[in-house]
C-alpha cells in the first residue's frame, strides 16, 4: 500500500516537483521513482587536487573553498564565477544558468565537494555548472563510492529536480519503505539462478555497495524485465494456438501442381523449399498461422508468397498480398501475372490510384470469389474492400505497417485468415525474440544459384571522376545504372536541389545521344514517373537518377551499379536494401558510395559496415547497436510497448535468451501457471498486463 502512495506525499516532493515527475518521467506512486533507474555511475570514491587537473580528464571531484565570486559579460550573456582553491591552486567554476540561485546559494570560507568535467576557456581550465556541495552534508550520504546519476530533463533541471535532488528523494524513499519492497520471483528461481533477492537489487541499483553487487542488481532486474515480457508472449502464442481455429488447407491442388510443373521457370532454392514445406505444415494443421518470413532482398521471397496463394486458390479460398508501396504493388502484379499465365488464376490490382470505376469493379468480384489473387497496397485496408471467402493474407516488407493495418486484414474473414508477413529487412534476434516474438519464423538463407555477391566502394567526394569511369565501363558493356539522392523531409528543400544539381551534371557528363538519362522522384506526377520507370525497365534508358523511391522491391536484373549519393545520409537497413536492388544476374555488380570528407563517426561506421559486410543479418545487428533498438524501421512501438527500464535490446542478446528459456521451462512445467510455487508469476504477470495495455497487442 505504501508503495503505491501519491509521489506527491514523498517528503521533500510536494505539488509542483509531483508534477514534475508526473509529466517528465510518467512516475506517480513511489513504487514508479523506485524503478527510475540510474543511467550511469560514477565513482566518487577519489578526490583530484586542483593542480592535478587536465582538460582532458573526464569527471573530476575536488574539496576546497571558494575564495571570490565575479560577475562577467555582458547583461543578457552574463556568466558567474566563483574561484575555488585548494591547497595546490585555484580555478573557475562557470554558471550561465541559475545565476540568482547559486548567487545566494554559495558562500566564501565554506568546504565544497565540487563534481564536473574539466574545460579550457581563455587557455584557462575551468568547470562549467559542477554540482556543489557543502563537504559536511555530503558526508551524511549513503556512503557509496559509486555514485547514480538519473536522466532529467531541462524543465526538471530548472526547477532544481537534478540528478543529484531524485538521488535524494531517492535515499528517504529506500529508507522509508525498505520493509515493503516484495519479492517479485518465486524463490525457486532465485535460488536456481543465483539472482540477487529484489529488494537487495532495487537498494542496489540505486545505490551501489560496490562495483560486483551492481553488476548482481543490474543482471537481476533486466533478466526479470525480459523474463515477464517472454511469459508473457509465449503464454499468448499458446493460448491463440487453442483457441483460434485456423482454415485447414488440406490440398495441394492442381493449381499448385501444374504451376510447378508447367510455369516454374527454375529450379527452387533448397531454402525456398524447405520455407514453403514450413508454411504447408502450418496451413495443415488447423491452426491459424502467423509466420514472419525473412530473406535477404534477391532471395525469392515473392514466389514462395505466390505458391502460397496457390495452396490457398486449390482450397478454394482467395489470398491478398499487400505492398507498401505502388511501384511494389506494381511490380509484383507484374511478376505474378507473368508466373501465372495461362493457369486460369484471376489476379487484381487494387491501389489508391485505381480509378473509381475499376475500383468498384473490382470490389464486387471481390465480393463475388472472381478475383483469386488481390494485389495492392493500404487501399486494401479499407472497409469496402470485402471479399467472399479470404483464407490468406500476406504482406511484403511488414516492417512499413503497423500492428493495427495488419490486425486490420485479420478482421476481412469470419475466421482470422493465415497470415504470412515478410521481410527483407533482416529482424535482429532480440527484436525478433521480442516485438515479434508469437510469430513463428522461416528464413531464407540462401540467394538463387550464380549470383555474385555486390563489390561495395566508398568514394569521397574527389573519387567522382573515377565513379564515372565505372559507370562508363559498365555502361558500354550493355548494362545499367543507378544513381540515388537522399530525400529526408525535414531537408526537402534542399534535397530536390541536390538531386536537380546532381541531375544536370550527369547529363553534361553522360550526354545525348549516346546516353539517356531517366530520372524520378516524389514531387513527378505518377504518369510522367510510371513513364521514366518504364524506360528504365525497357532499357530505353541507360541511367536512373532517382530519391528512394526505388529503394524496395524493384526488380531489373541487367542494373548493375547502384551509386548512392551523400551515403552518409541514409541508414544501414537503407543502404543494405538500395544495394540489393543490383547484382541479381550473374555479372560482377558495383554499390558505390560518394560521400563527403566531413562524417559523423557513427556515419563513417555506417559506411565501414556496408563496404565489409553483405549479409543483411550482420548488417541489421550492426544497425541495431548503432542506433539502438528503438529506432529501427517498424519497431518503434516495441520501445513502448515494453516499456524497458533497464535491459537494452540492443545489448542484453545474451541474458533475453536466457529470460526466454527460463519462460519456455516454466511454461513447459506449468503452461497456466497455477501451480502453488509460480503464484508470485502469475501474480506479477496479471499486474503487467493491466498496466501494459501494448502487451496484448504485439504482433
Ligand atoms: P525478394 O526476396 O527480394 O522479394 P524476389 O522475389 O523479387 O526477391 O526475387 C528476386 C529475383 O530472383 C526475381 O527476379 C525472381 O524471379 C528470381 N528468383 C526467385 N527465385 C529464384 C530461383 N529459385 N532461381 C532463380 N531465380 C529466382
Ligand atoms: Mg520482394
Amino acid at each position: 500500500m505504501l508503495l503505491e502512495s501519491d509521489i506527491k506525499f514523498l517528503a521533500g516532493v510536494g505539488p509542483n516537483k509531483a508534477s514534475l515527475l508526473n509529466k517528465e518521467l510518467e512516475v506517480f506512486t513511489f513504487e514508479d521513482l523506485l524503478h527510475y533507474y540510474p543511467y550511469k555511475y560514477i565513482d566518487k570514491s577519489k578526490f583530484y587536487k586542483i593542480n592535478e587537473i587536465s582538460s582532458s580528464q573526464a569527471y573530476i571531484q575536488l574539496r576546497g573553498k571558494i575564495i571570490r565570486f565575479e560577475t562577467a559579460g555582458a547583461k543578457y550573456k552574463q556568466r558567474f564565477i566563483a574561484h575555488f582553491a585548494d591547497e595546490t591552486g585555484n580555478i573557475e567554476l562557470v554558471w550561465f544558468k541559475g545565476i540568482n540561485w547559486i548567487k545566494k546559494y554559495l558562500q566564501t570560507n565554506v568546504e565544497y565537494i565540487v563534481f564536473g568535467k574539466p574545460s579550457v576557456f581563455n587557455r584557462k581550465i575551468n568547470i562549467i555548472h559542477p554540482e556543489i556541495e557543502e563537504a559536511i552534508k555530503e558526508n551524511k550520504h549513503i556512503n557509496a563510492s559509486l555514485q547514480g546519476h538519473y536522466h532529467t530533463s531541462e524543465k526538471m533541471k530548472n526547477s532544481f529536480l537534478t540528478s543529484r535532488a531524485i538521488q535524494k528523494l531517492m535515499q528517504s524513499l529506500i529508507q522509508n519503505t525498505q520493509a515493503n519492497i516484495k519479492e517479485t520471483l518465486p524463490g525457486y528461481l532465485i535460488t536456481k539462478y543465483n539472482l540477487l533477492p529484489f529488494k537487495e537489487a532495487i537498494v542496489n541499483i540505486h545505490f551501489p555497495k560496490d562495483i560486483k553487487t551492481l553488476e548482481k542488481a543490474r543482471f537481476r532486474l533486466k533478466l526479470e524485465e525480459l523474463l515477464y515480457i517472454q511469459l508473457n508472449i509465449l503464454q499468448q502464442k499458446t493460448y491463440r494456438h487453442k483457441t483460434i481455429a485456423g482454415f485447414v488447407f488440406s490440398k495441394i491442388g492442381k493449381y499448385f501442381n501444374s504451376f510447378y510443373n508447367n510455369n516454374l521457370p527454375f529450379e527452387l532454392t533448397n531454402a525456398q523449399k524447405k520455407v514453403i514445406k514450413e508454411i504447408r505444415k502450418d496451413l495443415g494443421s488447423g491452426k491459424q498461422m502467423n509466420r514472419l518470413l525473412q530473406g535477404d532482398v534477391g532471395s525469392g521471397k515473392t514466389l514462395v508468397a505466390l505458391m502460397t496463394m496457390l495452396i490457398a486458390k486449390d482450397n478454394n479460398f482467395q489470398s491478398c498480398l499487400m505492398a507498401p508501396t505502388e511501384v511494389l504493388a506494381n511490380q509484383h502484379l507484374k511478376s505474378i501475372t507473368k508466373f501465372l499465365e495461362n493457369t486460369g488464376v484471376e489476379i487484381a490490382l487494387l491501389t489508391g490510384h485505381t480509378r473509381k470505376k475499376q475500383r468498384e469493379e473490382i470490389h464486387k468480384r471481390i465480393l463475388n470469389s472472381e478475383i483469386d489473387i488481390l494485389i495492392g497496397t493500404h487501399a486494401l485496408l479499407e472497409d469496402i474492400v470485402q471479399f467472399k471467402n479470404l483464407g490468406l493474407v500476406i504482406i511484403d516488407e511488414q516492417h512499413r505497417f503497423g500492428v493495427e493495418q495488419r490486425a486490420r486484414l485479420w478482421k476481412k474473414n469470419d475466421k482470422p485468415p493465415h497470415i504470412l508477413v515478410m521481410t527483407a529487412t533482416p529482424i535482429p534476434r532480440t527484436l525478433a525474440m521480442t516485438v515479434y516474438g508469437d510469430l513463428d519464423t522461416s528464413i531464407i538463407d540462401e540467394l538463387p544459384p550464380g549470383r555474385k555477391a555486390v563489390k561495395t566502394i566508398h568514394f569521397f567526394d574527389s573519387g567522382r571522376l573515377k565513379m564515372f569511369g565505372l559507370l562508363k565501363n559498365e555502361i558500354a558493356k550493355g548494362r545499367q545504372v543507378y544513381i540515388v539522392y537522399p530525400l529526408i523531409k525535414e531537408s526537402e528543400k534542399m534535397d530536390y536541389k541536390d538531386l536537380e544539381d546532381g541531375y544536370e551534371s550527369i547529363v553534361r557528363e553522360f550526354p545525348i545521344p549516346d546516353y539517356q538519362v531517366s530520372i524520378v522522384h516524389g514531387k513527378m506526377k505518377k504518369e510522367a514517373k510510371d513513364i521514366e520507370m518504364n524506360r528504365f525497365v525497357k532499357g530505353e534508358t541507360q541511367i536512373m537518377v532517382a530519391t528512394t523511391v526505388i529503394e524496395v522491391g524493384v526488380d531489373i536484373p541487367n542494373a548493375s551499379v547502384m551509386v548512392i549519393e551523400s551515403a552518409e545520409r541514409f541508414g544501414l537497413s537503407q543502404l543494405h536494401q538500395l544495394r540489393g536492388r543490383v547484382g541479381r544476374g550473374a555479372d560482377q555488380s558495383y554499390c558505390i558510395l560518394m560521400s563527403s570528407y566531413k562524417l559523423s563517426n557513427e556515419g563513417r561506421k555506417r559506411l565501414e559496415t556496408i563496404v565489409q559486410s553483405n549479409d543483411g543479418f550482420e548488417i541489421a545487428e550492426a544497425d541495431l547497436k548503432l542506433r539502438g533498438p528503438g529506432l529501427i524501421d517498424g519497431t518503434q512501438q516495441s520501445g513502448v510497448a515494453f516499456n524497458l527500464k533497464i535491459a537494452n535490446l540492443a545489448k542484453d542478446g545474451n541474458i533475453l535468451q536466457y529470460a526466454r528459456d527460463i519462460a519456455t521451462q516454466i511454461l513447459k512445467e506449468d503452461p497456466e501457471l497455477i501451480l502453488d510455487k509460480n503464484r508470485t508469476i502469475s501474480y506479477q504477470l496479471k499486474a503487467k498486463r493491466k498496466s501494459n495495455t501494448d502487451w496484448s497487442m504485439i504482433s
